[in-house]
């Protein structure tokens, strides 16, 4: 029998999240007393700069709806979980349960709310006898429940169900995901067998394109709902309402390679609304130049004089916001001259090359990887793991760059006030219903 994977079109709450779980039997293994975890998408949170939250969060509407609807099965042990990235030394995962209206649902539903970061370690190993580090929360549970956002990423092309799952590991390995041997993709694959998500809801209300908080970036309401409970299923569904091929997602590619599971869309039942009708092509990718020495924006600004390679998939997610600050503060300063021969490299493996006189080392990974290099003449260190805000900005002017320490802020308010006034892009669906309590 083919694995079933329903779509649906968005309309009220919580019959259209109802009638997306009911086509494809998602609550068939589900009993009364299972131990359930709900792990949404809640990725960071800013109080300063709040992010629009079109396709960067799962909207707040459907993980009520979902509890709504485990009530109604008689369900009463569940968590909610997620591991927001650390900003300032701190987990933002509190926060945005805060900001979204979670501690709310918490209380009006009697839901327990765990940031993964606080959680216990567990010690899990993938089919290769590799340790990855879990949060005990996202292993102990009977009935796992992935709820996703679509949108694509800079380095997987999409961030679906399996790339959602790397919310549920401790700091190490999420460092240890961005190795430079075995692969980001290689690793992500490896998500399914071990946390064994019995359902699959993938949140497209909204859905996001070429990132949150980059030039580019570009949230799309898209009114569907996406549920399986076979994990690859549900991703290829949703990674083709956005254009993409299973054979495109190089992690997709690996499960099913690694699991003799289709990676073809027609072995799939897909019930419901018609996926023809849903797709909307995104774009993903920046475009550098073809010497790699900056995005194509800093050759349209005719900006010389300075290289900044293209990040790569050792970038981890501590140092990769600081990647997008440099850019924007790079282009801030450029005023007509060139810069003085400087080099800016990230993440774990680039190597400096010769020709600069400077050569800024952003973060301790690539400090380590350039120890020895004799290209550098001299090496500026951005020290740390992500290095600070301000430890950067005092690199870039030791470096000679003349930033203006606000241009990045004026991008970020921008960013946040970009989707205000369209009445596609309704702020409700991030908060608590009306009826909530507090
Ligand atoms: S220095 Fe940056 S790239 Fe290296 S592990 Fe730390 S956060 Fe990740």
């Amino acid at each position: 029998m083919s694995p079933k994977v329903a779509l649906k079109r968005y309309d009220s709450s919580p019959e259209s999240l109802r009638q997306v779980i009911a086509l494809c039997s998602g609550f068939r293994n589900l009993k009364s007393n299972s131990k359930i975890l709900i792990k949404p998408n809640l990725v960071v949170w800013d109080n300063k700069f709040p992010i629009p939250p079109y396709g960067v969060f799962t909207t707040t509407r459907i993980i009520e709806d979902l509890i709504i609807l485990l009530k109604e099965q008689g369900c009463s042990d569940i968590t909610i979980g997620e591991g927001g990235l650390t900003m300032k030394g701190e987990a933002t995962t509190f926060p945005a349960f805060e900001g979204l209206g979670y501690t709310a649902l918490a209380e009006k539903y009697g839901v327990r709310l765990v940031d993964f970061h606080k959680s216990q370690t567990a010690i899990a190993k993938n089919g290769e006898g590799q340790q990855i580090r879990f949060a005990r929360d996202a292993i102990e549970t009977d009935f796992f429940i992935n709820v996703p956002v679509i949108k694509t990423h800079s380095q997987t092309k999409v961030s679906l169900g399996m790339k959602n799952m790397k919310g549920c590991l401790k700091t190490v390995s999420r460092k240890q995901f961005h190795d430079t041997r075995y692969g980001l993709e290689n690793w992500i694959q490896w998500l399914p067998d071990i946390l064994n998500p019995a359902l699959t809801i993938i949140d497209g209300i909204y859905a996001l394109e070429m990132g949150a908080l980059h030039v580019g970036s570009t949230a799309h309401r898209k009114n569907i709902l996406i549920a399986s409970t076979d994990a690859l299923g549900a991703d290829l569904v949703g990674a083709k309402a956005i254009g993409f091929n299973g054979d495109e997602i190089d992690h997709l590619k690996k499960y099913a390679t690694r699991t003799g599971k289709p990676l073809q869309l027609e072995a799939y039942e897909i019930k419901g609304d018609s996926l023809a009708d849903n797709i909307t092509p995104f774009k993903w990718d920046w475009r550098w130049n073809e010497a790699n020495t900056g995005p194509y924006a800093f050759e349209k600004a005719g900006i010389q004089g300075i290289s900044v390679p293209k990040y790569d998939s050792s970038l981890c997610s501590g140092c990769s916001p600081l990647v997008n600050m440099i850019n924007v503060l790079v282009m801030s300063a450029y005023k007509g001259a060139p810069f003085e021969k400087i080099e800016v490299l990230n993440g774990k493996k680039m190597q400096a090359q010769p020709g600069f006189d400077k050569t800024l080392l952003i973060g301790n990974c690539i400090i380590a990887a350039n120890r020895a290099n004799p290209n550098i003449k001299k090496a500026l260190k951005v020290a740390g793991c992500p290095p600070s805000e301000e430890a950067l900005l005092n690199g870039l002017k030791s470096a000679g760059i003349e930033i203006d320490p606000d241009a990045y802020s004026r991008f970020l308010i921008r960013q946040s006030e970009k989707y205000l006034g369209k009445p596609d892009f309704v702020k409700t669906f991030f908060e608590c219903s009306t009826s909530c309590s507090t």
